[in-house]
């Protein structure tokens, strides 16, 4: 259903990895963010005073087995939409400026 924006992963003693996801559903305005097992249903409330990368480190680590070398990185397909999406937008700035500029 979301997008997922960014990815925490843990790998358990014999190497095995597991992943919690951020998810964003564009559907809700503002956007709201969703944390998401990718291997269970766990899919805890975010109005919470934790940290995100805390609570999905302790679910890894308890319900997973995956307590080591846990760590966190942006989704890299979302990323690079962010990196597009900035270029577009400088130029439609520039538009708008010289447009006001002739008037
Ligand atoms: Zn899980």
């Amino acid at each position: 259903m979301g997008t997922p924006v960014r990815h925490f992963t843990a790998t358990t003693p014999d190497g095995q990895e597991f992943t919690v996801n951020i998810e964003r559903d564009f559907r809700y305005d503002p956007y709201r963010d969703f944390l998401v097992c990718a291997h269970c249903d766990w899919s805890p409330s975010l109005l919470t005073m934790k940290k995100i990368v805390d609570m999905a480190g302790e679910h890894l680590a308890s319900v997973h087995g995956a307590d080591q070398g846990l760590s966190q990185q942006d989704n890299e397909a979302f990323r690079k939409a962010g990196l597009i999406m900035l270029p577009i937008v400088a130029v439609l700035l520039v538009v708008l400026f010289v447009c006001l500029q002739n008037l």
